[in-house]
């Protein structure tokens, strides 16, 4: 397992380093490559029913290590009820299939918390891109929420979050995912390697149930 990057929406070279986040009919595995699939919040709209099906029939898929992102979003002009129950639906498949759930969440931790407090998930649950202060981190952390930091995030919030709970990505950006291993490392008083070598041991424990 070499995985640095446990999200992103580009598809690059070294596939077997990081998990490719996608809307399900776009799921076309190449070899040794990593897949998370799920409908986004901002793609509820435009989703249509043979998505959902062809989700269903991906998910259990081995190079399918991952469901979502998928979440909730109090930002973008659809109901939150409507979110939720999308955001339901991909809980209760995550469940079925053990795989764990990769989480979009903007201004909605109480909701998050409250769902995981409902459905107390077998599956681990992630939130990528986390932004949040320390106090936010902590809450999370402490309801076993794992978190994913990308390009921007608050320093309080690293260093004040368990490293195994402590999970990195690039999303949409471009950057190189060492560089944001570099940076996070220095946060902790780590070398790149030794934040390297936590972070791989997480996403086997969460990822491959080692
Ligand atoms: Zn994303």
């Amino acid at each position: 397992m070499n995985i640095l990057d446990i999200h992103t929406h580009h598809l690059k070279e070294n596939v077997s380093q990081y998990i490719y986040s996608c809307m399900p009919s776009a799921f076309s595995p190449r070899e040794g490559g990593y897949y998370s699939v799920g409908i986004h919040p901002w793609n509820i709209n435009s989703t249509t029913e043979s998505e959902y099906e062809c989700l269903k029939k991906i998910a259990s898929h081995p190079q399918v290590i991952a469901i979502g992102e998928a979440g909730l979003d109090k930002m973008i002009p659809i109901d939150l009820s409507i979110q939720e129950e999308v955001f339901r639906w991909h809980i209760e498949l995550s469940e079925t299939l053990g795989k764990p759930l990769i989480i979009h969440s903007v201004r909605t931790s109480n909701e998050i918390i409250q769902l995981k407090k409902e459905f107390c998930p077998k599956s681990p649950w992630i939130i990528h891109g986390f932004r949040g202060k320390k106090e936010l981190a902590d809450q999370l952390t402490a309801q076993n929420i794992y978190l994913s930091f990308g390009e921007k995030y608050q320093e309080s919030a690293i260093k004040s979050i368990p490293l195994n709970r402590l999970l990195l990505e690039t999303d949409e950006s471009e950057k190189e995912i060492l560089l944001i291993y570099k940076s996070v490392a220095q946060i902790h008083s780590l070398t790149t390697e030794q934040l390297v070598t936590q972070v791989q041991q997480n996403i086997s424990r969460l990822f491959f149930n080692r």
